[in-house]
């Protein structure tokens, strides 16, 4: 039995909404079956939510919001749409915590998956063990990181990769490629996995890993949505540490930081050498960014140093190390530290160190979300720009953009990071682009907007975007953000045709996440 929905009539209620007010909505049918028919949600909170994420800039009406309560109903949203004459489109919405608009869909349905997960109890998370592959954690692709170390804790087992931040969907973060600074040594949170089930654009389960449907599983890895939305992951687990001794060093010269971070990367464990298992770095550039919202971390006492050293230098540059350790080399952990740290040319003295538990260290970023909860700066325009920077460049790309874009305009408010990373442990055949080097930087420059005076940190994107273009710094987009043809082409060189190809064969009417504006033209 089919049931005819027509979902329009968004423009009286949302016109309420100043901002919105010349968004019309066009009036579109979807013909559904009954059995999801009730699952389609279009009150102004729903729709407020789903048209809105975390960069605040951007903001695409849908015609609906799907809650699904299992795989099938989601299955059962795209077939619909593949087998109507004008298809509608679909995105999947993990947190929403994209900044330009990628988990939403203009006149099309978003998939809620934080809806789905809140329904599922039990079973989405679950620890394993293979004779092949050792540990390992079934997780769905709606849950959050946070939940994947809370459970695999529980078994003293944890992923070796992660994101700075941990409340964000395991289909989300694989959708990109999952960074942070343990991507030098373990890969990117994609080149961790080695399964997915996936509903694909034509409506189909598949089951897909480097072995069965290889095709699908290298697009769907940092595939921006394109090929299905992911519905479950088996992720890799190795024991987890205790604890973690959490070291950040000061440097006023970008060169010797660079370096520093290039060196401690290279060191490869398998020659009996200490290893790292944490590297990343941030640039201080105002008295502000000495203890921001991600950490609080210098003393007190230490603050008017480092203030006139930034006063001196215009930026500092931290480079932020960590190792891991347990009861058993408790007592090898401080030698360790010290030999990883000799011959490093930090300013001296500016040395800091502090010992955390190894949830508490993954989890650092959360206290300093819900500071900004609470102050109300959560939910404000978050204008950011990612990239990735070819080792061989990074010095020219100082010049230009840390020292003279940013200090020229001078209105950087946020964190800037910057760290390296080894392409070795990337797996070209997966989608995500990086640069053609063996060791590339990841740059965020993660700016908040809390005056919406977002515009101010746009222009200097594209001034950045503009100087690297134009000098011919060969970056990438991280979390890309393109709105021309030509630019995703461009954004993926020579692996377009097989992007292009893969979304062919397993979303041809190009109904999957169009807020990516890839293939869809949303402007
Ligand atoms: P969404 O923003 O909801 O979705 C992102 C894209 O994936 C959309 O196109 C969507 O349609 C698609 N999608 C969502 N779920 C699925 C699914 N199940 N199957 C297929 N496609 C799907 N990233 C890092 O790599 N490292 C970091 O350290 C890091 N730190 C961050 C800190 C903060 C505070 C924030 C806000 C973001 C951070 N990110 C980081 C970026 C983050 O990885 C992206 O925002 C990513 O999109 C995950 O967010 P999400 O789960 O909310 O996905």
């Amino acid at each position: 039995i089919l049931l005819l929905i027509t979902i329009t009539n968004l423009t009286s209620t949302l016109g309420k909404i100043e901002k919105w007010k010349t968004v019309v909505p066009r009036e579109h049918t979807i013909i559904v079956n009954t059995t999801i028919s009730n699952k389609f949600h279009n009150d102004l909170k729903t729709i407020q939510v789903a048209s809105n994420d975390y960069g605040n800039i951007i903001h695409e009406l849908p015609l609906a919001v799907f809650h699904p309560s299992c795989i099938q109903d989601i299955a059962t949203l795209i077939k619909i749409s593949y087998n109507s004459s004008v298809p509608f489109t679909i995105a999947a919405r993990g947190q929403g915590h994209s900044t330009s608009g990628q988990a939403m869909a203009r006149d099309g349905v978003v998939v809620d998956m934080a809806s789905y997960r809140k329904q599922r109890n039990g079973g989405a998370i679950s620890v394993s063990e293979d004779p092949l592959i050792g540990y390992y954690v079934d997780v769905g692709g709606e849950q959050l990181w946070i939940d994947v170390l809370y459970e695999t804790f529980e078994h003293r087992l944890a992923p070796v990769s992660w994101t700075d931040y941990l409340y964000l969907t395991v289909g989300g973060t694989l959708s990109n490629a999952g960074i942070s600074g343990q991507t030098f040594r373990y890969g990117p949170q994609i080149t961790n996995v080695h399964e997915m089930d996936v509903i694909t654009g034509k409506g189909d389960l598949v089951t897909c890993s480097s072995k069965k449907n290889s095709e699908l599983f290298h697009a769907l890895l940092g595939g921006l949505g394109q090929f299905g939305v992911i519905t479950r992951a088996r992720i890799s687990l190795e024991p987890a540490p205790t604890w973690v001794k959490w070291v950040r060093v000061l440097y006023s010269d970008f060169s010797d930081f660079t370096k520093d971070q290039e060196r401690l990367i290279s060191i490869d464990g398998s020659t009996k050498n200490i290893e790292l298992d944490f590297l990343e770095g941030m640039l201080l550039m105002q008295q502000g960014s000495i203890n921001n919202w991600r950490s609080s971390f210098f003393p007190l006492s230490h603050h008017s140093r480092i203030s006139s050293l930034i006063t001196k230098h215009n930026i500092l540059y931290c480079l932020e190390l960590a190792k891991y350790y347990d009861h058993q080399s408790e007592k090898m952990v401080d030698k360790e530290i010290q030999v990883l740290l000799q011959g490093l040319a930090y300013i001296p003295g500016l040395h800091y160190e502090k010992n955390v538990s190894y949830v508490e260290f993954l989890n650092r970023v959360r206290s300093g979300e819900l500071k900004l909860q609470s102050q109300g700066l959560w939910h404000v325009p978050h204008p950011w720009l990612n990239l990735f920077v070819p080792k061989s460049q990074i010095l020219d790309f100082n010049s230009g953009v840390f020292n003279d874009i940013i200090l020229k305009r001078n209105i950087t408010s946020g964190i800037v990071l910057i760290y390296p990373m080894n392409k070795s442990k990337w797996d070209d055949r997966m989608s995500t682009i990086t640069p053609d080097e063996d060791v590339f930087y990841a740059v965020g420059f993660l700016h908040s907007s809390a005056f919406n005076n977002w515009k101010a940190y746009d222009a200097q994107n594209k001034e950045i975007l503009k100087f690297c273009n134009d000098v011919g710094i060969k970056v990438k987009q991280y979390l890309p953000n393109h709105s021309t043809e030509e630019h995703w082409k461009n954004h993926f060189g020579t692996k377009w045709r097989t992007f292009l190809e893969t979304k062919l064969l397993f979303d041809p009417r190009m109904i999957l996440s169009p807020g990516q504006k890839i293939f869809n033209d949303n402007t």
